[in-house]
Formats: C-alpha cells, structure tokens, sequence
C-alpha cells in the first residue's frame, strides 16, 4: 500500500467505433471487469470518456492492487491499462503530488519529458502550460534528469479529465479485441495439441465466447490426454471466460475406418465424422460458428484440397480458422502469451494420431472420399458417438 489515492486507468479499444450499440459492448466490458476483480476487494468502477476508472473502496483492494492490475490487462476490449496517482483538478496538487509519485521511476532513467492532457477545458492552465510547470519542477528536483522530447527514457503523463487530475508514468499495452461475448458463441474444436487453444484465444478475443469440443480414443488414448484437455481449458479461462467442454467418444468410429476403408482416407474420413458432430453440437448449443486451429499446409490434412474436404461435411455453420495464414512459430508464441504451450507439449496421444496411414492423401477427390464413406453406416455411427458425451464445466480460476 502507498500514500497515494492510485486508481486503474483502462483505455478502449475499438469500442470508440461503436456507434448506437456503443453501450451494449460497454454493458459487456463492466460486467467482464467487475467479475475479475471482486475476487481481490471492494471497488469503484465507473466510465467515462472511453476510460473505465477503477478505485479500491477498502484495504484489501488496496493491498491487492497489483493483482487487479495484472487482471486488468486480460480484459478483451482495452487496448492500454496503467496505474495513475488521483489528485484534485488544482495545479498545486499536481505539483505537490507529481514529484513524489514518479520519484523511483524518475530516478532509474536519464531522459523525460512530460505530456499533459486537458480533456476538461474549465482547466485554467493549457498543455503546454501544464508540462512546463510539472517539467520545471522535475528537473529542479532530479539534477541527473535531462528533458528529450523526440525519445525519451519514460514519458510523465498528466491527464485533467472528468473526475480528476491523473499523474502517470506511461501504460502497458491492454488485450485488445473486443469484449468478451459481445459476438456471440462459438464452438472450438480443443484438441491437446498447440494450436486449437491459440485458435480459441484469437476468436475469443474477437467477443465471440467459447464452448468446446474434444474427441477421444480411449483406450487407444489414455486418461491422462483427458486430462490434459481440461487442464487447456482452464488455462484458457483465464482471458476467455468460461468454457463448457464436452466431450466424446470416437472410438468406434475410429475402429470402423480401420476395418472397411482405404487406409490413407482415415484421417480426413475421421476429420469429417468430427466436423459432422461438431455441427450438431454447435446447434444443440446455439453457437454460430465452429473454431479450429488448422493452418494451412501444416500437415497432410490441413492442405487447400485436405481442407476443402472436410468442410464439405459441414452444411450449416461457418468454420472459422484463425490460424489459417500463421507459420508454427507465430503460434507457438500465442501459446506462450496465453499460458498453454507447456501443457500443450506434454506427450499424449491425441485421436487424430491414432491409426494414422504411413502415406495420408494430401491432394484428395471428395467423389473418392464420399465413396469411401458411403461404406460406413454414417448415421449410426454419429448417433453412437453423441450418447457418449460427457462434459465438464471449466471455470476461471
Ligand atoms: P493442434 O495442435 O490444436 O492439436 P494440429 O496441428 O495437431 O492441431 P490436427 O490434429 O490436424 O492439427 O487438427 C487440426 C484441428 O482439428 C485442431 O486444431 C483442432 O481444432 C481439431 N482437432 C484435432 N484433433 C482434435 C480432437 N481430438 N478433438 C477436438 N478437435 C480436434
Ligand atoms: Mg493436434
């Protein structure tokens, strides 16, 4: 805890955009915040001028201000976060207040300068008036401190808004996207594998919420992958909100390919049992769209034909792939960002590597798939598979 009356400033993203349903993405961006942060206190938090003000009420939010913070910059829809010192709109309380709080920033760097804001113009004194007075000071006081205005080490920042003057020292860089939920639901094909977790992330971030879907091969896959798919999703959680996981059974599907078609079509005939399933989940459970972490060329069944295939079993909802134009390593920094990649990389077999041909189609005819799946009882099989689903409700934290 400090002496300073310090408050969260959250800065929107593209809701600035927002024309008449401004307010129904604002409505989404409060609730997401005021869920997060009750955990760790009582606070005010208000908007105003495309910036939500965040103010802890008792002791606990104030001795877990940095915890709130840190949520903060996991909220969809703001684009830069930073912590200021609240002071009366009066040019000696900012003097008095703006040495103090940037003392041990001010001290670590060389240069400087100071930026001021006046959004409320009964403000007697203009910017450039406000920077000189609050740089003059600051120079008196640190004698190694140099003003540079095109580069400088750290920028001090006074902003006059509608409630109060703010004093910072610059912001981090918010989620982005827009707020959670405020584009409908989607279904996420989770398997445990680096990607699928990225993809929920990207559309998540884009409003849409997720619920999930996961097929497995037990016993050919173990309960440990299981797990591991859980664990995903709740890792998730923590920038997606919460996600309904189902999950289901593809065992005997898997078993069937094996038995009666040409072993090169396993893994895309198997993609389109998936893709089947996932649409009449993703109706059951009023989702718009189904999400996978396919890119293209990564592998045999995620080339332009490969992929063209599987999207021909889907008649009703749009596949959504984030990742489409994303080389690995791009990906695989997402994961990190998000949290998922250790767990991603744990060594479990996932349905799709089970029974796999030695020399997959990478360039196949749907009129040759179809009339491999022609000897399959489709119908049956699907019903089968959804009377094994079970589900798992994956809440954050
Ligand atoms: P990932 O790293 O997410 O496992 P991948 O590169 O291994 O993806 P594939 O195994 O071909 O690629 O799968 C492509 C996509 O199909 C996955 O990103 C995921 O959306 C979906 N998928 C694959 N396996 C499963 C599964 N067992 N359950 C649910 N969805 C799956
Ligand atoms: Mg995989």
């Amino acid at each position: 805890m400090n002496e300073f009356n310090e408050v969260i400033l959250l800065k929107y993203g593209e809701i600035v955009l927002k024309g008449l349903n401004k307010s129904y993405f604002e409505g989404l961006l409060m609730t997401d915040i005021k869920k997060r942060i009750k955990k760790y206190g009582e606070y005010e938090v208000k908007r105003a001028q495309s910036t939500v003000y965040i103010e802890p009420v008792d002791d606990m939010a104030k001795e877990n201000f940095d915890l709130t913070y840190n949520e903060c910059t996991k909220v969809f829809g703001i684009v830069s976060c930073c912590r200021a010192a609240t002071v009366k709109k009066d040019m000696n309380d900012i003097l008095e207040n703006i040495v103090d709080y940037t003392y041990e920033k001010l001290r670590s760097v060389k240069t400087f300068k100071v930026e001021a804001k006046r959004s409320d113009k009964q403000f007697p004194f203009d910017s450039p008036a406000i920077s000189k007075e609050c740089g003059g000071l600051l120079l008196r006081r640190h004698k190694h401190l140099k003003v540079d205005v095109k580069n400088p080490d750290t920028v001090v920042m006074v902003e006059i808004r509608d409630y109060a003057a703010y004093i910072h020292c610059g912001s981090d860089e918010g989620a982005g996207g827009l707020p959670q939920g405020s584009a409908g639901k989607g279904l996420l094909l989770l398997s445990g594998g680096i990607d699928s977790p990225v993809a929920g992330y990207r559309m998540a971030r884009r409003g849409i919420a997720l619920d999930a879907l996961h097929f497995e091969s037990y016993p050919y896959t173990s309960v440990q992958a299981r797990e591991k798919v859980i664990e995903l999703a709740q890792i998730m959680t923590d920038y997606c909100g919460d996600i309904n996981l189902n999950i289901i059974s593809v065992t005997h599907i898997q078993e069937e390919l094996r038995d009666k078609c040409r072993e090169e079509y396993f893994t895309l005939l198997l993609r389109r049992f998936m893709m089947k399933i996932a649409e009449r989940i993703g109706l059951y459970y009023n989702c718009t769209c189904i999400i996978t972490g396919e890119s293209v060329g990564q592998v045999a069944s995620q080339t332009i034909p490969a992929i063209t295939v599987t999207n021909d079993a889907v008649k009703t909802l749009p596949v959504i792939r984030p990742l489409i134009a994303n080389d690995k390593e791009e990906i695989v920094k997402y994961a990190r960002h998000i949290g998922t990649f250790e767990t991603s990389i744990l060594p479990y077999e996932d349905c799709c590597t089970v029974f796999t041909p030695k020399h997959p189609v990478t360039k196949p005819s749907l009129a040759n798939i179809l009339e491999e799946e022609q000897k399959l009882d489709v119908e049956a099989l699907i019903t089968e598979a959804l009377s094994t689903k079970s589900y798992v409700k994956v809440t954050r934290g």
